[in-house]
């Protein structure tokens, strides 16, 4: 229990960073948004489509949003996968989400 309904890991890890196995507490926001990059080590990036409105051409444009996330070890993601990130304390310098679930 996490705090939040999402679908829980199949697998378990010893990753202390882990929301479900380890040590780390999440609060805050969850976001749901698509993976862009793998490329890190135990870290992604996720990012998130939102369209803001422009009232002159009565239109909208598409703004996106980057966020880095932990990826605790009993997770597998690929690029384009849909995850749910959520806020965590500050995991190194730039991260402070982490991935809790797969869609
Ligand atoms: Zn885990």
């Amino acid at each position: 229990m996490i705090g939040i309904k999402v679908k829980e890991p199949e697998r378990k890890c010893n990753d202390v960073n882990c929301p479900w196995h380890g040590h780390l507490k999440v609060r805050g926001i969850a976001i749901t948004g698509k993976v862009v990059s793998t490329a890190m080590q135990r870290t992604v990036v996720v990012e998130k489509e939102r369209l803001h409105y422009l009232p002159k051409y009565e239109r909208y444009e598409k703004r996106t949003s980057r966020y880095k996330a932990h990826l605790p070890e009993c997770i597998d993601v690929k690029k384009n996968d849909i995850v749910t990130i959520m806020e965590c304390r500050p995991i190194s310098k730039t991260v402070h989400f982490v991935v809790v679930s797969k869609k």
